[in-house]
């Protein structure tokens, strides 16, 4: 992912998020009913009762002056504790796309993101490009990457996926196959470089569109800019009248 490339596929996004929106409307009464058969014949328990499907969502749960922000490749002992204690502050609540080899090595912030009532989000055990990965392969890193999670905190909810780098290949299925909806996002900031905290709250107020999954970074790197940009842009959009939401799941 480049930059350069970021207003081409946030146009690319609009219209592919268009076109998901109109067939979601055509395809609602057909997915109510074909949900009421698969109620009756699921015969799994709670947990397993979930369900996902193999679309990449970029949306949030509801409509309006909704955002979601998720935040990948922690946890992170230099910047997760502070992102959490900001979010907390502000009452928000975000998706963490954990990273499996960090999971292992700082347990106690995975259940610390629990504790804060936040969403859970496979994103691999070794953030490895699954592009053109079997779906054998994919299927034993992310449960594998499922275990290493609740090892570190016990009967957690997984709902999301994201594929590293966006490289999807054939994760999609493999992830729905295990009941996790494939997340992707309409607006990155690009806060991997990291351009200063200015810049980061400039570029989610202007890329900033209703609906949109906002992807960020707590791990990876110093990221205690896009820290210190989330303390910031909480209070600013809220003055705007945005609201902040969960990513949609579709199943
Ligand atoms: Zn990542």
């Amino acid at each position: 992912m480049t930059t350069t490339s970021t207003t081409e596929t946030a146009v690319r996004e609009r219209t592919r998020s268009r076109d998901a929106r109109r067939l979601r409307r055509l395809a609602t009464p057909l997915l109510l009913s074909g949900g009421m058969c698969l109620g009756a014949l699921t015969v799994t328990g709670p947990a397993q009762a979930r369900q996902a499907d193999a679309q990449v969502v970029d949306s949030t749960r509801h409509g309006g002056r909704a955002v979601a922000l998720t935040f990948d490749d922690g946890p992170n002992p230099a910047d997760t504790p502070r992102l959490l204690e900001v979010l907390r502050k502000r009452h928000v609540k975000a998706v963490f796309c954990l990273w499996g080899d960090h999971v292992e090595e700082h347990p106690e912030l995975v259940r610390a993101i629990v504790a804060g009532g936040h969403t859970l989000c496979n994103h691999t055990m070794h953030h490895d490009d699954m592009g053109t990965w079997s779906a054998e392969d994919i299927r034993a890193d992310l449960e594998r990457t499922n275990a290493a999670i609740r090892r570190a905190a016990p009967g957690a909810r997984i709902p999301y996926f994201r594929a590293p780098y966006g490289s999807w290949g054939k994760t999609p299925q493999v992830a729905a196959d295990l009941a996790m909806q494939p997340l992707g996002w309409r607006l990155a900031i690009g806060d991997w470089e990291p351009p200063g905290t200015d810049e980061l709250v400039r570029r989610v107020e202007e890329g900033i569109t209703p609906g949109a999954v906002i992807l960020m970074h707590d791990g990876g790197g110093d990221r205690s800019q896009t820290v210190d940009a989330v303390d910031r842009l909480i209070p600013l959009l809220r003055a705007q009248g945005w609201h902040f939401d969960k990513p949609a799941r579709r199943g």
